[in-house]
């Protein structure tokens, strides 16, 4: 174990190749006298981790097979990088790195993210918590870890960061006063098209976010606004409010980042540029603040802010999000499991962009729900939702084909007349 290397704080960066991990890295280089990277992990883009590993020199990395160890190694000797390191792979390396930094920044995307941030939670450390799917699928199970070992949670997710800034600053009175909390939503990139549109609409569509630039999977579900769901049940477990108390505000800016409600009438809002440079600089260096990379906002220039009620009819998904949270027990697991195979149908142009709702509603409707006892458990009821939702791709491929189709036709038609 590797902690507290000359002063400094040792942090491992699970995710280190994505859109958060590679933030998380430019911020920790802007800080070198605080931060000694101790691990970075990543499953793909191992071109972008051996760079990495030549750039912050951390002790272990951990990849997905043998084969990717393999891989980065080669690629290591390439970039001519001579020094100690330990290269792993698996799940359980995962685990391993997790419980030994000082620091875990928790940015593996989707359900594969929950054990090692599990494993930090339990060994203790100070976990800022990206992956939100962790909080969706063991939610009390993982607040019930981090108090028994004392570990200190911060949140990454830009909403839940801006919460926690603008709730009571005392410990022990974090609910005094507390009306509701505001979470807000861009919308996403379909927020304003034609519904019979959204029925068509590619995945590349659905990846362009028009203020935020993120991972696939993260863009797809802000996209529908299940994120914004996902993010409901987030702030249910971090902030232990309930669902009646939790407002989803579409603010098509995105500069207000979530707001707190009280019951003098005050709302406290946290602003900045959409970058999450900002909630990582925060969680960071909390209680201090430490300089970020970001820009100070300009609000001249930002000019208007505005807000309104989100249209549950386009966003279907925000609903099924209320639902699977008002159902209890582990209806939210199997929200979480539907709605990563159903995501990952869509980008894999399996089913429609529609088909993402109705897919993880067929699967929160066929499946009984029940109390979940451990964590076995969980794993068992996600494993048991991706089987169904996969069924319920599956009958749906029919579907998409005819998509293709008429997608197919559109595109000679405008390309025709285009030379012609
Ligand atoms: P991303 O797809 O850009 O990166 C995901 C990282 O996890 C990559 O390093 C990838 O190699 C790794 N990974 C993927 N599958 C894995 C697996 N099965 N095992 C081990 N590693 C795996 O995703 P992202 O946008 O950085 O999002 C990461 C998490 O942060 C998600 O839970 C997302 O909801 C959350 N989040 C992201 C943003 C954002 O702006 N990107 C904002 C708020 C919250
Ligand atoms: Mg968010």
């Amino acid at each position: 174990m590797k902690r507290k290397t000359e002063g400094r704080e040792s942090i491992a960066v699970l995710g280190s190749t994505g859109s958060i991990g590679t933030s998380t890295l430019d911020v920790v280089a802007r800080h070198p006298e605080r931060f000694a990277v101790y691990a970075l992990t990543g499953r793909t883009r191992l071109d972008v981790l051996a760079r990495q590993c030549v750039a912050y020199g951390p002790a272990r990395v951990v990849v997905d097979t043998a084969a990717d160890a393999d891989a980065l190694r080669g690629r290591l000797d390439a970039l001519g990088h001579r020094e100690r390191l330990q290269i792993d792979h698996g799940p359980k390396a995962l685990c391993d790195v997790a419980a030994e930094a000082d620091v875990v920044m928790a940015a593996i995307v989707g359900a594969a993210g929950l054990p090692a941030a599990m494993a930090a939670a339990r060994a203790g450390r100070r976990v800022l918590l990206a992956n939100k799917e962790a909080l969706v699928m063991a939610g009390a199970l993982f607040m019930d870890a981090i108090a028994a070992s004392g570990a200190t949670l911060l949140p990454i997710d830009s909403e839940h960061n801006a919460i926690f800034q603008c709730m009571p600053p005392v410990p022990g009175t974090a609910h005094g006063g507390v009306e509701r909390v505001l979470l807000t939503a861009s919308g996403g990139p379909f927020r304003t098209i034609p519904l019979a549109a959204m029925e068509t609409v590619t995945p590349a569509q659905a990846v362009a976010h028009p203020n935020w630039v993120m991972g696939r999977k993260i863009s797809v579900d802000s996209a529908t606004m299940m994120n914004k769901g996902l993010e409901v049940i987030e702030a249910r477990w971090l902030f232990g409010v309930t669902a009646d108390r939790i407002e989803v505000v579409i603010h098509p800016q995105s500069v207000v980042h979530s707001m707190v409600s009280y019951v003098d009438g005050s709302v406290l809002a946290q602003m900045g540029n959409p970058d999450m440079r900002t909630p990582i600089a925060h969680a960071l260096g909390y209680p201090d603040r430490i300089p970020s990379g970001v820009g100070p906002l300009d609000l001249a220039k930002v000019g208007r802010l505005d807000f309104e009620k989100p249209d549950l009819a386009r966003f279907p998904c925000l609903g099924l999000a209320y639902r699977a949270l008002a159902g209890g027990d582990d209806a939210p697991t199997i929200l979480n499991a539907a709605n990563e195979i159903a995501v990952e149908a869509f980008l894999d142009e399996r089913i429609r962009f529609t088909a993402i709702a109705d897919v993880v509603a067929e699967v929160l409707d066929a499946l009984p729900t029940s109390g979940t006892r451990s964590f076995d458990d969980v794993l068992a009821t996600d494993a048991r939702a991706r089987e169904r939702a996969q069924a319920a791709v599956g009958r749906r491929a029919g579907d998409a084909n005819a998509y293709h189709v008429a997608r197919t036709v559109s595109a000679t038609a405008s390309t025709s007349s285009r030379s012609s």
